[in-house]
């Protein structure tokens, strides 16, 4: 509970002001920030000698957890204890990072491939959210202390690649570590908040500014293009890779040295501690690189020296790998370079200069690299947490939604709901019928994805809508609604019209079933794209040939009496060739076996529908 402070002398009781802290979650570090007296700051350790959190988790022989650089001291001496990197499992299964095996210190647990990673540490299993709720009960209890008050709410960022499960572990791992959390915001839109770039007080309001947001940290890189208008900021497009960062400058390096040393990769894997004592030497290295122009250590006795220049060499397949990132979030916001007007340098990686030379020089300006790199976010995350505590009205804030989101419809294809790159927040809807006579089910299943099959998408979640009363097929009218709140996160509604049959869902994400990751999912989607067209241009042929067997053998039950024998014969006979069609692999086909089927029986139907007129005419009932 805050404290409350009376006033002796007034005899008035003064609620203090409420603090919701901005919380930057990182890979490799942590921040926690606040605002005093208008101003974003980050709380510092007890030392005051720095904000930042390292993102790494002890657990002792004797139970005790420590979190941070003491925690980080012991990735050394105790690495089967030591848990770091978590956020690049957040929302995994064990199968999304098999192939990062080697990459861990720690004991990944394999028990089911479909099933969320956890950790092991000694005989307990824990889940990356239980970890990180560690991390952020550390960080609540630092500006707790700072501020000798409870602080029970936050904002908490994340990359804006994440999807809907790792949007929702991070909101839930701040529930387990007693945070409310009011809001879950994107890195790049926390940054350029801390920039001060489009609040109105400062901004000329009739200027329109086009920002590009470049941050690359310890595990992730993230470019945004935003455009800021009259104090609202829009999101117009995101990027980006969740693997790519400075564990890999610091990988290629550690390469490098090793190379140096005569030794390759087999001497990690053989001697664990030997190997996280390379990873924070390589990282040392390339820190003193970023301020002079040689590096000199000794490592395993024998000495180490590095060059500027060896080290420019090295990472510069990586910086190119940010720069495609950015070419293709300029696409798909449809600019150029030339359209974007400032550059902000985010992520303590930005601080290498040759990464700094390389952004400039691909936009063509300086970048805006003022603010501590490793701060802003955090600071952003508090600015934002004061506009939601309604201290500054004039900034409205708008994101976008980074991968599409629909539901899969007959044969597997996906029907895209809400396109990607959608304001977020947003819902959309559509109507959907069934498609068996009497139908009293119908499943609704959600997928993520850019791939025209949903066995290529991700799958969310699905539920299933009971109790649709009977009615013939396509007389139903199911709406579908997607609702994405300013989290990112989304609700699906299922409504039946005709009956008002209506089930309030909840989709309960399994975080990190068959998960593709982010960027190869969009990779893929391009790459797909021609086979893709193909096949969905088949499978709505096949579905279409589907409705139209139905409809023609419903036809000659109904109407036998009408037709002559031969006439029966030749329907049946186009109905089979239709049949063989659609089990092929050629679409024109199954379209030509359509057409001459439909050819030969309009006359027909034209006849049964007289006959009908006819007998309705005669006081018959029709049907
Ligand atoms: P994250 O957002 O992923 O937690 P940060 O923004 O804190 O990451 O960035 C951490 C990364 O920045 C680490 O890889 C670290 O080695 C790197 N880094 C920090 N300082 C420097 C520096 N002076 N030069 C180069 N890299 C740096
Ligand atoms: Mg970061």
């Amino acid at each position: 509970m805050p404290t409350i402070s009376i006033n002796l002398k007034e005899g008035t009781i003064e609620k203090p002001q409420e603090v919701i802290a901005g919380i930057d979650l990182g890979t490799t570090n942590s921040l926690v920030a606040f605002m005093k007296d208008g101003q974003p700051v980050c709380v510092q350790d007890s030392a005051g000698k720095s904000t930042l959190v390292p993102s790494v988790v002890h657990f002792s022989g004797i139970g005790d957890v420590t979190v941070g650089d003491a925690a980080k001291e012991m990735l050394e001496t105790d690495p089967a204890n030591t848990i770091y990197s978590v956020k690049r499992l957040m929302g995994k299964s064990f199968r999304d990072v098999a192939g990062m095996k080697g990459y861990f210190g720690y004991q990944i647990i394999d028990d089911d491939t479909e099933s969320l990673v956890k950790i092991r540490v000694k005989d307990r299993f824990y889940t990356p959210l239980e970890l990180s709720a560690l991390i952020l009960k550390e960080l609540k209890r630092r500006v707790e202390s700072e501020l000798n008050m409870e602080v029970s709410r936050a904002v908490i960022t994340v990359p804006a690649y994440f999807n809907d499960n790792q949007r929702q572990a991070t909101r839930d791992a701040g529930k387990l570590a007693g945070l409310d959390v009011l809001r879950i915001v994107n890195e790049p839109t926390a940054a350029a908040l801390a920039y001060g770039i489009g609040n109105a007080s400062q901004a000329d309001k009739t200027d329109v500014e086009t920002v590009a947001v470049y941050d690359l940290g310890g595990g992730t890189f993230d470019i945004s293009i935003l455009r800021i208008e009259d104090g609202i900021f829009e999101v117009l497009s995101t990027n980006g890779d969740t693997f790519l960062g400075g564990d890999d400058l610091d990988h290629v390096l550690i390469e490098h040295i090793l190379g140096q040393l005569h030794l390759d990769g087999s001497a990690l894997h053989a001697d664990k501690a030997f190997g996280q004592q390379i990873r924070l030497f390589a990282e040392n290295a390339k820190k003193i690189l970023s301020e002079r122009d040689l590096f000199e250590g000794t490592l395993k006795e024998k000495p180490v020296v590095v060059t500027r220049a060896d080290f420019e060499r090295l990472i510069r397949p990586l910086i190119q790998r940010t720069l495609d990132c950015c070419q293709n979030a300029m696409r798909d916001a449809g600019f150029t370079v030339d359209d974007i007007e400032k550059v902000i340098m985010v992520g303590g990686s930005t601080r290498v200069p040759a990464v700094k030379q390389a952004v400039a020089a691909f936009f063509r300006r300086p970048v805006f690299d003022s603010l501590n790199p490793d701060e802003v976010v955090a600071l952003g995350a508090a600015v934002q947490a004061d506009i939601l505590a309604g201290n500054q009205q004039d900034l409205l804030l708008l994101d976008i939604t980074p991968l599409s989101l629909g539901i899969e419809t007959v044969g597997g294809l996906m029907d895209v709901i809400i396109p990607r790159n959608s304001k977020i927040p947003t819902r959309a809807g559509r109507q959907y019928t069934t498609s068996v006579d009497g139908q009293k089910n119908l499943k609704v299943s959600i997928f993520q994805g850019e791939r025209d099959l949903v066995e290529h998408n991700r799958k969310l979640g699905e539920f299933i809508l009971r109790g649709i009363p009977p009615m013939p097929a396509g007389l139903p009218k199911i709406d579908i609604r997607f609702v994405l709140n300013a989290d990112g996160i989304l609700l699906v509604q299922a409504k039946e019209l005709r009956s008002n049959l209506e089930q309030q869902i909840e989709i309960r994400p399994t975080y990190g079933i068959s998960e593709e990751e982010m960027g190869m999912m969009l990779l893929d989607s391009i790459q797909n794209a021609q086979t893709d067209m193909t096949v969905r241009g088949l499978l709505e042929a096949r579905n279409e040939a589907n409705n139209i067997m139905l409809g023609g053998e419903k036809f000659l039950k109904q109407n036998g009496d009408i037709l002559s024998e031969e006439e029966q014969a030749t329907t049946n006979a186009l109905l089979k060739r239709l049949r063989e069609a659609a089990e092929g692999q050629d679409k024109d086909i199954i379209h030509a076996a359509i057409e001459d089927l439909n050819t030969y029986t309009t006359p027909l139907a034209h006849r049964a529908l007289d006959k009908t007129v006819r007998e309705a005419m005669q006081g018959k009932k029709v049907l």
